[in-house]
């Protein structure tokens, strides 16, 4: 099989001056982990994306833990997860005690709305994670006002739409926490991997620091050498009288300096994609058999290309597989509904109510979109897709 268009495992080339930091930074770094690196990182997201706070962490999976230890949920307690994501917007807070209650998506927009978040609402209900999947920031201030009306922290899972914003207010900053992922697919990566936590409250930052470093802290008042009683102290991060378990959840030092100058061209690359996929969009106007969501604002990024057939799936897999061995263009079908898969169903979380997503996967398509993929690959791509458009409109799909 001769591939030519793939779905890369790696969506990013770097610049040359992007490799030159790396080097400088193997170089020159005094430490490296939790140095000057790390602090200019964190500064630099938060100048660029809006939070107060900002923490890199080795990847986003790890801030989500550390946001569901945050939560301080009592057995019981009830987080709401998009059934159309992936696995870690859900686990971790499944691993912290929560007990996970699947929402809808829209069909057309893929991700939660107010409408979808209030019917899973139960009077246990702590905490919403709301994903802004493929890249399209979800109805933020309609969301934020039903969880304020019902005393209910919002997750917003961002990981795939860094830079997004609604009405200059960008992803991550509605809710409580704002969690972000620099891994090997995302429009920015931090050699595969990385992640932020962004929060607006204090008492979040005061405790973050502990919780992703192993308890360790400073002995307060004076002591007579550096050395005693111990170097540094430990003790559980804690939150309003909360003792919360430590982890050791960093990001290194080389990471932090590539994703500090990747932060300089993240508009533009998300530009780009946004623009070379509303060309592929509009040039298979024709076909509206292949439903996208057309978005040309900076509320979407385009981390992923996805459509959705609107016909038999037996269409959609026919689609694929013609585009894999006639083509060589590799498609790929994403974000399986949670509750498929056994690792949900041992938790007893293998029945859902959520038909738009159970819909949307059994007839979605999702192109390769890595920002590397060239101007050849892209025409050739849209071709291969008019053709077995074309081709497929002679059958009859009954
Ligand atoms: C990539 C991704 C994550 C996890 O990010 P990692 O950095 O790989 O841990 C979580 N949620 C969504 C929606 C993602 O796309």
């Amino acid at each position: 099989m001769n591939i030519k268009v793939n779905f890369s495992g790696r969506a990013l080339s770097y610049t040359e001056e992007e490799i030159a930091v790396v080097v400088d930074a193997m170089r020159h770094a005094e430490t490296l982990t939790q140095g000057k690196y790390l602090a200019a990182f964190q500064q630099k997201f938060s100048e660029f994306n809006g939070a107060p706070y900002s923490f890199a962490t080795c990847n986003a999976t790890c801030a989500l833990e550390m946001t569901a230890q945050l939560c301080c949920f009592a057995p019981g307690d009830e987080v709401i997860v998009p059934l159309h994501t992936f696995t870690s917007s859900a686990y971790p807070f499944a691993k912290k005690g929560a007990t996970l209650v699947w929402a809808d998506i829209d069909l057309k927009t893929r991700v939660l709305t107010a409408e979808t978040f209030q019917n899973a609402i139960t009077p246990r209900t702590k905490a919403v994670v709301v994903v802004h999947l493929y890249g399209y920031l979800a109805d933020m201030p309609a969301i934020m006002e039903v969880a304020r009306k019902h005393n209910i922290l919002v997750i917003e899972d961002a990981c795939q739409a860094i830079g997004t914003d609604i009405n200059g207010v960008k992803a991550g900053n509605f809710g409580d926490f704002g969690l972000f992922s620099f891994h090997s697919h995302k429009n920015m990566t931090t050699l595969g991997e990385g992640g932020m936590l962004t929060v607006h409250n204090e008492a979040y930052a005061k405790a973050i620091p502990m919780l992703r470093h192993n308890g360790h802290c400073a002995y307060t008042g004076e002591r007579p050498d550096y050395w005693v009683p111990a170097m540094g102290n430990l003790d559980f991060p804690e939150l309003e009288g909360e003792a919360l378990w430590p982890n050791n959840y960093c990001l290194g030092e080389i990471e932090c300096a590539l994703g500090t100058k990747q932060l300089e061209r993240i508009d533009a690359i998300n530009q780009q994609k946004r623009t070379t996929a509303l060309a592929f969009i509009d040039a298979l106007a024709d076909f509206p058999e292949l439903e996208f969501q057309r978005e040309d604002s900076t509320r979407h990024n385009y981390h992923l290309l996805a459509a959705r057939m609107v016909a038999p799936q037996a269409r959609r897999d026919d689609f694929i597989r013609r585009m894999f061995y006639e083509h060589g263009v590799k498609c790929v079908v994403q974000y399986y509904p949670l509750n498929r898969y056994p690792l949900y169903q041992r938790l007893g979380y293998g029945t859902a109510n959520c038909p738009n997503a159970d819909a949307f996967y059994d007839h979605m398509i999702s192109f390769p979109f890595q920002h590397s993929l060239t101007e050849q690959e892209f025409a050739h791509m849209l071709d291969a897709a008019k053709t077995v458009l074309t081709a497929q409109r002679e059958q009859d799909w009954k």
